[in-house]
């Protein structure tokens, strides 16, 4: 399969462009779009037989579900049964944003797009590109992030390029994308509801969104704390795998508790420093990045991810950012990009 590529304005994507795209979709074709998180790989949510094709496409295991993209409230319902009054409130204060709401799925979502489950992933992506594609359809759009299954995910056209040519039929490349971290689960199916995975939303924003609203300990909040699920627990959301988003050079997390003295640097290594951890002093010759601002951090961290690996280096370092609230998110998914430094030292020493 030939991959095309068609370069849109983001605010006014050319509409001839989204009839030919939503024409791809409708003959079961995939389609890669930026949301405002990272760029999805899109299918129609209502047709089987193309969301098995994301599925192939991804190498993606088939109990990980996908979030439904919609236009707005009505197009959720749909999809869902159950959609409360909780549900409108979030949706009106957060939507366009990024919030996936899990609720029981509605008849119309086949068992391929939740895995099987009874619940049901929803989102309203906040670019014009998405909206547009979704209304022109007027059908919802399932997509995962635009990756082979276990890589980073996708911030560019190029990035989806690079992981998907050939397996997806059309990239609608608008430029990078603004947050750079996938969305927040919300799961609105237990009482309280509960975060499955931190994203760009954070907890006491949700809560103080809604009066009265209190969200149950979650993953985002063992986040918050510095810890995080051990490796064996079965995964509460199974985008929350241990081993997820990571480059294919080995890379090494160095956290608050290791000794950045102690570790044994390959000649090819850089150091990605992401917060700013103060008072220790790296060697002047690993060349270094860095991320010192959250909002920054999220929207350059998959992209900076992505040049290191490309740079054939041996092995990369990250500097683990500090542990409040605001780095959530970014020290989930560095969590499941890298390994324990301690892993690093025994295997590195001879070289
Ligand atoms: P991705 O779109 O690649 O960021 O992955 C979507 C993620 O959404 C999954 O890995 C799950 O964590 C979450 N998700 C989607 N649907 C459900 C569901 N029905 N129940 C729980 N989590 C879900
Ligand atoms: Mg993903």
């Amino acid at each position: 399969m030939q991959t095309r590529v068609i370069q849109l304005d983001r605010e006014r994507p050319d509409s001839s462009a989204i009839v030919e795209a939503a024409d791809v979709l409708r003959r079961g074709g995939l389609v890669a779009f930026a949301t405002e998180t990272v760029y999805g790989l899109g299918a129609i949510a209502t047709e089987p037989r193309a969301v098995r094709r994301i599925f192939e496409a991804k190498g993606r295991p088939s109990f990980n579900p996908l979030i439904v993209h919609v236009d707005g409230m009505d197009r959720a319902r749909e999809c869902s049964l159950g959609w409360d009054e909780l549900a409108s409130e979030l949706a009106t204060r957060f939507w366009p944003g990024p919030l996936s709401l899990i609720l029981p799925r509605s008849r119309r979502i086949p068992d391929e797009v939740t895995a099987g489950r009874p619940t049901v992933a929803v989102r309203m992506p906040a670019t014009p590109v998405a909206l547009a594609l979704i209304g022109q359809l007027g059908a919802p759009l399932a997509a995962p992030s635009a990756n082979r299954s276990n890589r980073i995910s996708p911030t560019r056209a190029e990035h989806v390029l690079a992981d998907l040519d050939h397996r997806v039929d059309l990239i609608l490349d608008t430029g990078p994308t603004s947050l750079g971290l996938e969305s927040t689960v919300l799961d609105l199916t237990t009482v309280p509801p509960r975060i499955l995975r931190p994203g760009p939303l954070m907890a006491p924003e949700i809560e103080a969104a809604i009066r009265g609203l209190r969200l149950a300990e979650g993953p985002s909040r063992q986040g918050h704390e510095g810890t995080f699920p051990d490796a064996t627990a079965p995964a509460a959301s199974p985008g929350m795998l241990p081993v997820h988003y990571a480059p294919t050079t080995p890379a090494y997390r160095i956290g608050p508790g290791d000794d950045p003295h102690g570790i044994v640097w390959p000649d090819r290594s850089a150091l990605l420093i992401v917060g700013e951890l103060a008072g220790v002093r790296w060697p002047r010759e690993v060349p270094r990045i860095v991320l010192a601002e959250p909002t920054v951090a999220a929207r350059e961290l998959y992209a900076t991810l992505h040049d290191l690996d490309a740079r054939g280096l041996q092995a990369i370092f990250v500097a683990m950012p500090p542990l409040g609230l605001e780095w959530a998110a970014i020290r989930d998914r560095l969590h499941r990009a890298t390994r324990p430094l301690v892993e690093q030292l025994p295997l590195d020493v001879e070289e």
